[in-house]
């Protein structure tokens, strides 16, 4: 073996190891009835190669197994190595909601990229919707699927204007999702949402599941269709170059295996073992909740799913599950000026400590009717996310990396990108398609320009 050949430890790298997925992470509601293969090892031993090698077991790992398999008389051998149990990392932590972003975005996406770039990431994700039911129906997963209506709901008077202002002009230009959105102003949105101090809310189509329960069931079809899958087994690193065979070596604590193919699944942990990615995808600590009514306690119905849009820095997001309780997110008010407790944090067996308390009262202080409810906030975790530096993730053929591609960095909003994204993936890898040709957007291309953009939108966004 050569030494460009031999798997490199990210301790000898010089760089500080990781980021890497930690035991004992706090644990999410959506983890409290667990799957068989949540701890699964098709084979005692690793094997020692094969021809596509995943790492990650969230939705991205598992759609992208799901696509490569999918309709497939000939697959190749695959491999899903997870750090972890099986789905444990933001997928089984985050707030349940595939919702696209048809208007609030897009106008920093036109600036950034273009009308058409822009209209082709807001078409995407707005396509996901329906993705996301097709797949649920076609493979008959039992996850909670919810198909409804989004309320984003604004409370800041500045903010309300300027996303109203926005939103005409979008109307104007007859951007492609906004026939979607229906904007209403203060009074209407107060009487449909029950929010207080409303100031207006834009409504459109999202869905709301059990991530877990989603990607479990695809871990299951593609455990029954030959693939194996090895929890608790964490890459450590990945050789430089491949060997004269044309393989890479990917090293764990349970010993080496060789693979054609390598897929990064790996979000907000990836610059652990890529190194190119570091300061490029960064972990970002969020937090989420559940919160119910207790017994014999009353609540107006919430039927929709709603963002409550305090300023331009941070929403609470949330969705009504069908028994009623309520998953909420964000809570960024509370903490986005405390950059230590969530900016390159790769750590979610920790809360955000100024943000448990803000959950409290929570239902209490937003909605009309609920203030003597008695809802109480009944599980909260924390959970990492992958930012990245431009707000785009990165998708497709690792630059000067021949066999390897990535599906990753989302962002917090991967609900709404990722199983298409996924299948663009899957599609380079079956039939050696170039990226063009995935019906990706092009602004999630990873390219070497992007690679070496010293820009880092994420702290200009918050501003701390
Ligand atoms: C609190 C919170 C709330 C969120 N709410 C929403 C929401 O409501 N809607 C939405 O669209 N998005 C939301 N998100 C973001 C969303 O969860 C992610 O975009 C999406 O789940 C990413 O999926 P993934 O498969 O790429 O990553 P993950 O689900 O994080 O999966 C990556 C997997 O890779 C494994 N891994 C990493 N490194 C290694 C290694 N070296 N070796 C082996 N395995 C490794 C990890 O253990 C993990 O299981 C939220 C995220 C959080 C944390």
């Amino acid at each position: 073996m050569s030494r460009s050949n031999q798997p490199k430890s990210p301790d000898e790298s010089g760089s500080p190891p990781g980021p890497f997925p930690v035991p004992d992470a706090t644990l999410p509601f959506w983890r409290t009835d667990l799957h068989q293969l949540d701890t699964h090892r098709s084979t005692a031993e690793l094997p020692q190669k094969c021809d596509v090698l995943i790492i990650g077991s969230g939705l991205s790992g598992a759609a992208t197994a799901y696509h490569i398999l999918d309709n497939n008389p000939s697959p190749p051998s695959m491999v899903i190595l997870e750090a972890r149990q099986a789905c444990s990392g933001a997928t089984a932590r985050n707030g349940g909601h595939v919702k696209p972003d048809l208007y609030y975005r897009v106008p920093q996406y036109v600036r950034l990229y273009g009308k058409q770039a822009a209209a082709d990431m807001a078409l995407f994700e707005m396509n996901h919707v329906q993705a996301v039911k097709d797949l649920v129906e076609k493979e008959s997963i039992d996850c909670d699927f919810v198909l409804t209506r989004a309320f984003d709901v604004i409370l800041d008077p500045e903010l309300a204007k300027k996303t109203k202002k926005e939103f005409d002009q979008l109307v104007s230009e007859g951007f492609p999702t906004i026939k979607d959105v229906w904007y209403a102003p203060a009074a209407a949105a107060q009487a449909l949402t029950g929010v207080k101090d409303a100031q207006c809310a834009f409504s459109f189509t999202v869905a709301s599941l059990w991530p877990y329960k989603l990607v479990t069931h695809l871990l299951s079809l593609a455990v029954k269709r030959g693939v194996n899958l090895q929890t608790h087994t964490p890459v450590t690193s990945v050789s430089e170059t491949q060997d004269a065979h044309g393989y890479w070596l990917v090293t764990t604590p349970r010993g080496v295996i060789k693979a054609k193919k390598i897929i990064f699944a790996t979000n907000g942990y990836t610059a652990g073992i890529v190194p190119q990615f570091r300061e490029k995808i960064i972990p970002v600590r969020g937090i989420c909740s559940r919160i119910a009514v207790p017994t014999g306690k009353e609540a107006p119905s919430l039927p929709f799913s709603y963002s409550v849009r305090h300023n331009d820095k941070g929403a609470d997001y949330q969705i009504t599950r069908p028994d009623g309780s309520i998953i909420v997110g964000g809570g960024r008010p509370a903490y986005w000026h405390k950059g230590n407790e969530w900016y390159n944090i790769h750590d979610d067996s920790q809360m955000i400590r100024p943000a448990v308390s803000y959950f409290n009262g929570l239902m209490q202080r937003t909605y009309r009717g609920w203030e003597d409810s008695g809802a109480a906030v009944d599980k909260i975790w924390t959970g990492i996310l992958g930012y990245t530096n431009d707000l785009v993730p990165y998708a497709g053929a690792v630059p000067a990396k021949g066999g390897q591609f990535i599906c990753a960095g989302f962002n917090g909003h991967g609900m709404p990108a990722i199983l298409l994204t996924s299948k663009g993936i899957a599609k380079m890898i079956r039939e050696g398609c170039a990226f063009e040709e995935t019906g990706v957007p092009r602004p999630f291309k990873v390219t070497a320009a992007r690679l070496q953009n010293p820009t880092n939108a994420i702290m200009d966004m918050v501003n701390y």
